[in-house]
Order: C-alpha cells, then sequence, then structure tokens
C-alpha cells in the first residue's frame, strides 16, 4: 500500500490509476479503525477494481473544547490493516496541507447541515462538507463509502453531492456493532467499563422502539416517550437528542414509516455517542 501525504501526489496517483479505467473507491476515515471502518473498505473492495482510503482528523469538524487532541491516533497499526484489507493506496495529510494558511473557503449545507448532530455541534457539519468536498477533489472516485452509523452525516454528504454535482456514487453502509449490541466508534475506547454498560442502554432502546414499531405504534410522539423514558433512567447518561426524522431531510415526522430515521444521540460520563436506525 503507498501512503501518502501530499495533495499533489494522492491527485496524480489517483488521475493515473483513473485513466487505467479502474472503478476507484474511496473510503475516507479518521483512522483508529475497527471492524466498522473495514466494512466499508471490504464492501469497497468488492465493487470497485482499486480502493483507496484516507485517514485525517479533521480540526475544522472539531469545536473548540470537543476531543480533538484525546481523539485516538493508531496510525501504524491502521497501515498494516488497511494493508491487509487491499487498500491500494491510503492518503494521511497533515492539517497545513489540508488546509495551508491563507485557505478560507467553507461549503456549507445549509438547514440540513444545522440538524440533529448540525444543532447540538454548531458548524460540525461545515467542516465534515470542507473537508469531504476536498478529499473528492483530491481522489475524485467512481464511489465512496460512508457509514450508516453517521446517518445525519450521510444526508449532509448526500445533500452536498447532489448540489455540487460531484460525479460519484455515495454508498450507505449498514451499521456494524459489537455482539452485545454497541455500535462501534473509535471514541469506545474513551469508556471506562462501567460506562461501557451504561452505553448499551442506547442499542437497547432503538431496539425497544423498532419492537414498539412493529407492534403497530407509529405515532413519534408516544415512540419518543417511550425512548426518552429509557435513556433518562439511565444513571450516567445524559440524552442529546432522541428524534424520529426523514432520513433525507432530517426533519421530523409526526408518523414512523417506512425509510424514517430513529436516531440518539447522548453522553456517556464524558464521551458522545450516536446510534440509529432505519425503519424497514
Ligand atoms: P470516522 O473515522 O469515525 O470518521 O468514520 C469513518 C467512516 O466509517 C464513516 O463513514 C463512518 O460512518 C463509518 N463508521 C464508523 N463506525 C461505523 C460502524 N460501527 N459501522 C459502519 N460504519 C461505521
Amino acid at each position: 500500500m503507498q501512503v501518502v501525504k501530499s495533495v499533489a501526489e494522492m491527485q496524480d496517483i489517483c488521475r493515473k490509476l483513473r485513466r487505467g479505467g479502474e472503478a476507484l473507491g474511496f473510503v475516507p476515515t479518521m483512522g483508529a479503525l475497527h471492524e466498522g471502518h473495514l466494512s466499508l473498505i471490504r464492501r469497497a473492495r468488492a465493487e470497485c477494481q482499486v480502493v483507496a482510503a484516507s485517514i485525517f482528523v479533521n480540526p475544522l469538524q472539531f469545536a473548540p473544547g470537543e476531543d480533538f487532541a484525546q481523539y485516538p491516533r493508531t496510525f501504524e497499526e491502521d497501515c498494516r490493516q488497511l494493508d491487509t484489507e487491499g487498500v491500494a493506496v491510503l492518503f494521511a495529510p497533515e492539517a497545513e496541507e489540508m488546509y495551508p494558511s491563507g485557505a478560507v473557503t467553507l461549503v456549507t449545507v445549509s438547514g440540513i447541515g444545522d440538524r440533529l448532530d448540525g444543532a447540538s455541534r454548531p458548524g460540525h457539519f461545515t467542516g465534515v462538507a470542507t473537508v469531504v468536498a476536498k478529499l473528492f477533489h483530491v481522489v475524485a472516485p467512481a464511489r465512496a463509502y460512508f457509514g450508516q452509523k453517521d446517518a445525519a452525516q450521510l444526508a449532509v454528504l448526500r445533500q452536498m453531492v447532489q448540489d455540487l454535482n460531484f460525479d460519484l456514487e455515495l454508498v450507505g453502509c449498514e451499521i456494524v456493532r459489537d455482539r452485545d449490541g454497541l455500535a462501534l466508534s473509535s471514541r469506545n475506547k474513551y469508556l471506562s467499563g462501567k460506562e461501557r454498560d451504561q452505553a448499551l442502554v442506547l442499542s437497547r432502546t432503538l431496539n425497544q422502539m423498532k419492537q414498539s414499531i412493529s407492534s403497530r405504534e407509529r405515532q413519534s410522539a408516544a415512540l419518543l416517550q417511550l425512548g426518552k423514558d429509557a435513556l433518562n433512567g439511565t444513571e450516567g447518561v445524559r440524552l442529546d437528542y432522541l428524534a424520529i426524522v426523514d432520513s433525507r431531510t432530517l426533519l421530523p415526522v409526526p408518523s414512523a414509516e417506512k425509510g424514517v430515521l430513529v436516531a440518539v444521540a447522548a453522553y456517556v460520563g464524558r464521551t458522545r455517542l450516536i446510534d440509529n436506525f432505519l425503519i424497514a
């Protein structure tokens, strides 16, 4: 696997790959890789002739006081895993390479970018959209793979791809979970043993809501009450949001119908975790 630090070199390599007629798949990450990330790589490998990945802890998507400095960085181990998975080229720029002094252009996805995590973390999705737009320009993939785990991010990026006419397909991939249901996340590393147990309330609550929906409770208000009661009743857990929204616009919907997104964000101790499911 080639490891590339400069934009110019990455652009050059990707241009040559595309000229060779290869369908280029791309998996952007912030590193500290786990099976969730690897599932995206495997899907990309199955669907594309060549796969590029990136590791970049994007300072622009962290607000002051958030966990940018503590964010887990396991670069050597990540490289080993990506190499084993058959990734051809890894783009791992420094922050100065992505944002040289004098760079002032931002990508803001209005409205949708201020919903769910965008409401709790003002400016977060501008940071995400800006870096992903830049990465798309550098790599110019045929397909880019993102996890449904970050459902709001996926919705924001779908809107951006449509609005800015990126000539690529965004592929949303299923959430990978630990055996006990906890959605895999690089931030799970922050949890103590006790907090990890407490964190299970997120997936458990979503499952209860899913069961209620299967038992024909469709009213969002009733479902949200059920979920909030469970989440608020757990020691060590502070609810950020629980929402039932249109998965494309992220706007609340009164009734939990097929295709609707049920999403939760909560602090477990100091760690902010998210989880969700799409109604089948
Ligand atoms: P991150 O490194 O957290 O920015 O994540 C990089 C990509 O991996 C994003 O598209 C995430 O949605 C995806 N991802 C993270 N965790 C999971 C998971 N548990 N299952 C599936 N995809 C995931």
